[in-house]
């Protein structure tokens, strides 16, 4: 099971990278989104999204960070901190894998230093300054080495029928 816990959202100014980084989840095979803030703006497009494409990704609000970090832990879970300063993705990920429960937190601006503290795997990919969608994009693709690429969503009310041309859907 794989979660993302968001960190220093602020609503304000982050709604759309907020938003892609749970859509980047939700497609690239989390379970679901914690969001340590209140934005029912980013919940509900999310879950729109899952409705109309299908699957049981969750998106959750309002939560606590250090709680969120602590529960998965007790619940047996590792914890992932994406940042660019962490160790490179390619040394550690392998033994990161072998874990069955993995929360990845990833920050808007500034993170505060306690969770470099708290994290189980402080982890960068690529060693350079990009964003959190490319990040846990990256990361997700590596942790399942490529298998959610062609997941499919069998509940899904719409699906994209792939063509080289035009826009295909198939509605239920
Ligand atoms: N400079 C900020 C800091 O003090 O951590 C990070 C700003 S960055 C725009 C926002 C988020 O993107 C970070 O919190 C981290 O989760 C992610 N991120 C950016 N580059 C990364 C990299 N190379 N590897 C892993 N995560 C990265």
């Amino acid at each position: 099971e794989v979660a993302v816990l968001r960190i220093g959202h602020r609503p304000e100014r982050d709604q759309r990278v907020t938003t892609h980084v749970g859509l980047a989840a939700r497609a690239l095979g989390a379970r679901g989104m914690y969001l340590a803030a209140r934005d029912p703006g980013v919940v509900k497009s999310i879950q729109d999204v899952t409705d109309r494409w299908g699957g049981e990704f969750f998106i959750e609000d309002e939560v606590k960070w250090r709680r969120c970090i602590e529960d998965w832990k007790a619940d047996g879970g590792v914890v992932v901190h994406l940042t660019m300063y962490g160790l490179r993705m390619t040394d550690v990920i392998g033994e990161v894998r072998e874990h069955a429960k993995v929360l990845i937190v990833v920050g808007a601006e500034k993170v505060p230093g306690e969770i470099y503290a708290l994290a189980d795997y402080n982890v960068s990919v690529t060693t350079q300054p990009h964003s959190e969608i490319s990040s846990l994009a990256l990361f997700l693709d590596h942790l399942s080495e490529g298998q959610e690429l062609d997941r499919e969503y069998p509940d899904a009310a719409i699906r994209i029928k792939p063509s080289q041309i035009g826009k295909k859907t198939i509605e239920r």
